[in-house]
């Protein structure tokens, strides 16, 4: 008689992850960009995850070049905790696979929990959703919004985060949601969801071409055009009244990049208030809780807004604790993935701050719009004062790029998390080897001297 082990069918488990360093020379197009504009050749640390079972899970994380070696060096370490397990078990209780990760007694050392290994963390996790979504055969924003309440509730990690939000009350925020969900998802699916762009507002760009830009966002149907701010005030006056007379009423934001001290924030940011900015994002550091409590007293009624470099629940906790911001733009790739936005929602919903993302960069966009669309389902289930930034860049490298019909994201469709970038993309960008690198040579900012300099050591 054949003894049990060997009659048993093998587990599915995790046969590979491989990680890719995938570039974009976007610092090429902004030539003539002034000394306040960074160069950033949008980069994604890219992950695939694949099983015995035939599964393919795909994530990201997003950077601005330089480093991007470190991010996907950062996820091999994680995913050799991965490899050999059973793919069953992880994705059907993610919330544990995530612990398994973030809380490793060795790697945590390199954290806890903020920075690059945050952000590898994240890859993998998502990675693992879009395993997930995949076999249901579901958009991530449909497979989240269809889990029950408590599944949802046993994905949050509510370390160091329940005394301002307990499991309890996260069920109930879920439960609530549950009335009316199919009229929302079915309003989803019809009309999207609300958005705002960037495209007009780089410091770069002369006010003809702001002028032009703001106008036709104005057209296009966008919730706010946003401009960025802080180089110089007489600059900024003068470009906030040409966007002001350019696009009316619709709503204007602000955004400092983090460039300001507290009271330089109030100051700069109270001498741009006669044109009525809708908010300031990232006035101070990021870090700087109270900070930006100070600054949001100073400013009023001009919201403040914070988040695409906040990289823990944790601290978001302390931003809504505090009374710091009236906006939360939290990130897709900056936290730990899938589980960590939910929590950072649900933070949200309960403190009834509105959370409109951030994206741009390269698959931002594409990736975040689905925290949106479960957040309109059942967490906020509002889309009052909430918006989903938009900017369009390399869209068209993704299995799904995002469509904006009238100035709103279309709900997407396909099954995963968004991340899948085309594998032509990827191997034609790949750095420093792939072709589009050798075609661009010396020339990208991201080499920061030669390629075969940039690429030593992998
Ligand atoms: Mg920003």
């Amino acid at each position: 008689m054949t003894p049990f082990h060997e009659r048993r069918t093998p587990m599915p488990s995790i046969t590979s992850i491989k990680t890719q360093d995938v570039r974009f020379p976007t610092s090429l197009e902004l030539d003539g960009s002034d000394a306040v504009n960074v160069d950033p050749d949008y980069s994604a640390a890219y992950v695939v995850i694949r099983t015995d079972a035939g599964d393919e899970g795909h994530g990201f994380v997003f950077s601005c070049g330089r480093g991007n070696e470190i991010l996907t060096a950062a996820i091999d370490a994680y995913a050799r905790l991965l490899v050999g397990r059973d793919i069953d078990e992880l994705i059907s209780d993610l919330g544990a696979a995530s612990r398994l990760l973030i809380h490793d007694s060795q790697l945590r050392w390199l954290g806890p929990e903020k920075g690059v290994t945050q952000m590898a963390c994240g890859a993998l996790v998502s990675a693992l959703w879009d395993i997930r979504a995949r076999r249901e055969n579901k958009p991530l924003w449909l497979l989240l919004s269809e889990m029950t309440p408590e599944e949802l509730v046993s994905v949050v990690d509510f370390t160091h985060i329940r005394d301002a939000l307990s499991p309890e009350e996260a069920l109930e925020i879920l439960r609530a949601g549950q009335e009316g969900k199919e009229q929302r998802i079915a309003e989803l699916k019809a009309g999207g969801f609300p958005a705002y762009t960037t495209s007009p507002g780089w410091l770069g760009y002369s006010d003809e071409k702001l002028v032009r830009l703001s106008k036709e966002a104005a057209a296009d149907g966008f919730s706010m055009i946003k401009l960025k701010v802080g180089g110089d005030i007489n600059d900024d006056r003068r470009r906030m009244a040409l966007a002001r007379e350019a696009v009316g009423s619709l709503p204007i934001a602000i955004d400092a990049n983090q460039r300001w001290e507290v009271s330089e924030a109030v100051e700069w940011v109270n001498q741009l208030a006669e044109f009525n900015p809708y908010w300031i994002e990232e006035p101070t550091s990021t870090d700087d809780v109270l900070g930006h409590a100070e600054i949001r007293k100073g400013v009023s009624p001009v919201r403040v807004a914070t988040g695409e470099a906040v990289q823990s629940r944790i601290i978001f906790k302390q931003l809504l604790q505090a009374g710091s911001i009236d906006v939360l733009q939290l990130d897709s790739t900056r936290v730990a993935g899938v589980n960590e936005n939910i929590a950072i929602l649900l933070l949200a919903a309960k403190f009834g701050v509105p959370v409109c993302p951030h994206a741009g960069g390269v698959g931002l966009c594409e990736l975040v719009q689905h925290f949106s669309f479960f957040d309109y389902s059942v967490v906020a289930r509002s889309q009052d004062n909430r918006m989903i930034e938009f900017v369009d860049h390399l869209h068209e490298h993704f299995a799904e790029p995002v469509r904006i019909v009238d100035g709103r994201y279309a709900a997407p469709e396909l099954p995963g998390t968004g991340a899948e970038m085309l594998s032509a993309s990827r191997s034609h960008w790949e750095f420093p080897g792939g072709t589009g690198w050798q075609e661009v040579g010396n020339r990208a900012a991201v080499t920061g001297g030669s390629l075969s300099t940039a690429g030593a050591g992998r």
